[in-house]
């Protein structure tokens, strides 16, 4: 995707809680905001904002990433991080991630949980059927980016260059195939 396509997403975002200072560039996908209601000023990267949603440290604390490694050593949050990249947006995971051989629950939020081996969840082995399906291909990184920007129930299945693609999604929800483009989705 462009700069511009992630402009386009990133004011989306705004609401009118903060203000757009400074907006990503082809080559430097970095945006600078303002919360409005404390006036803090601060960058992030639009693979932050997928991950994080966009907010402001001073008024609701630290990033995930500092929370994170402050309770676990970096073992952990790497792991951890593979087992989020693996299971995408809807689905949290907890328990002691500091070792592959350890089990831990992975919950669809909102609907159930399974305990797993996170070598076997990595690797693909023993996972529940509905995970096999989005497991199959690697995302490409704006398919992931886009995973993160659009709700839990919708999941992406084909890749995209632009906001005018159609593309095919998934609808958790409804349990159905839908056919639409980049741009609908994301008013969706
Ligand atoms: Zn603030």
């Amino acid at each position: 995707m462009k700069a511009s396509d992630y402009n386009r997403i990133i004011r989306s975002l705004l609401k009118d809680e903060f203000e757009l200072i400074r907006e990503c560039k082809d080559g430097d996908l970095t945006a600078e905001f303002r919360h409005k209601k404390c006036g803090h000023c601060f960058t992030r990267t639009a693979q932050e904002i997928a991950y994080n949603g966009l907010r402001c440290n001073r008024c609701y604390g630290l990033s995930r990433e500092e929370t994170l490694y402050n309770l676990q050593e970096q073992q952990a949050l790497e792991i951890y991080d593979k087992c989020m990249k693996k299971l995408g947006p809807g689905y949290e995971v907890k328990g002691d991630t500091s070792s592959l051989d350890n089990e831990i629950e992975v919950v669809r939020v909102g609907k159930d949980y399974f305990i797993i081996k996170i070598d076997d969840l990595l690797n693909d082995r023993n996972l529940p059927e509905y995970l096999i399906h989005c497991t199959l291909k690697e995302k490409s990184v704006q398919m992931q980016i886009l995973q993160n920007f659009v709700k839990p129930r919708y999941e992406l299945l084909s890749d995209f260059s632009s906001l005018d693609d159609i593309i095919s999604v998934r609808d958790n929800n409804a349990e159905k195939i839908l056919k639409v483009t980049v741009k609908d989705l994301l008013v969706q």
